[in-house]
């Protein structure tokens, strides 16, 4: 699933291809959009940015209209030079935005909506988000209050999945932002200081800062996926084990993560 760090390198290359571009078409390929007008309603409007917050990605143009995406488990954001092969079926495109020299397509992106600029500070699912990791000024104070409403009882790995604590953690970084900080994804919240969770924020935040450098992809994962092989830090064995209402995958070192 796309995280956070995706997604913020995808803004950049999308936003690179896009503002200030002569747009020649927008097309919304699938039966679902057939009815929006999206073509006419954005004609000859420019994109004037494209920005993200957390997982989700919005593609800003003139006259207060925004596009709202957000790609689920498998979607992803492609920036092709035109003539160039798309990396995945047309089949699969939701969105296909040509310029001069590029075509921008989202593929396999169930979540696109076209909302005005003032809808999208008013939609509830929006509002409801926590601070974005990833933001520019990241708003700490913000993520400890979250922190501190959540369910007390809840481990600390499943509060940070939670978009309304802090916005762009997904599966993967949980996981790795938990292992750098030594804490256990399963201490309760309870049980973790204000100190203890800024670490985990901080951390996770500088690993995330340098995937969105290297294009969205993280390197060498140290307990992700790793469940079985030896720990980088005290050559313990990495364990995995579903955590939360969602069951979703946490790996961890029960040896150096306290
Ligand atoms: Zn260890």
């Amino acid at each position: 699933m796309p995280e956070g760090d995706t997604i913020h390198a995808a803004a950049r290359r999308v936003g690179a291809a896009l503002v200030g571009k002569e747009i020649v078409s927008i097309e919304a390929p699938q039966p679902r959009h057939a009815l929006d007008r999206w073509p006419d309603r954005l004609a000859g409007r420019p994109v004037q940015s494209v920005d993200a917050h957390g997982k989700h990605l919005f593609l800003r143009f003139g006259g207060n209209l925004t596009l709202h995406s957000h790609l689920r488990m498998g979607g992803m954001w492609g920036v092709y030079e035109q003539g160039r092969r798309w990396s995945r079926s047309p089949r699969r495109a939701w969105l296909v935005i040509r310029t001069p020299e590029h075509e921008i397509v989202e593929f396999d992106g169930p979540v696109l909506e076209l909302m005005t600029e003032s809808r999208t500070r008013f939609d509830l699912r929006l509002a409801a988000l926590g601070p974005d990791i990833l933001a520019t000024e990241l708003d700490e104070h913000r993520f400890l209050v979250r922190l501190r409403e959540d369910d007390p009882t809840r481990g600390i790995g499943d509060a940070l999945l939670d978009q309304r604590n802090i916005a762009g953690i997904g599966n993967v970084w949980k996981s790795e932002g938990c292992f750098d900080a030594g804490i256990d994804p399963w201490r309760k919240l309870a049980h973790t200081s204000d100190d203890e969770a800024l670490r985990v924020l901080h951390g996770t935040r500088a690993r995330m800062q340098e995937s969105v450098s290297r294009g969205g992809h993280i390197r060498g994962p140290r307990v992700y996926d790793r469940a079985g092989r030896q720990c980088p830090r005290c050559n313990s064995r990495i364990r995995a084990r579903g955590q939360g209402d969602d069951n979703r995958t946490t790996y961890w070192c029960p040896a150096c993560q306290r």
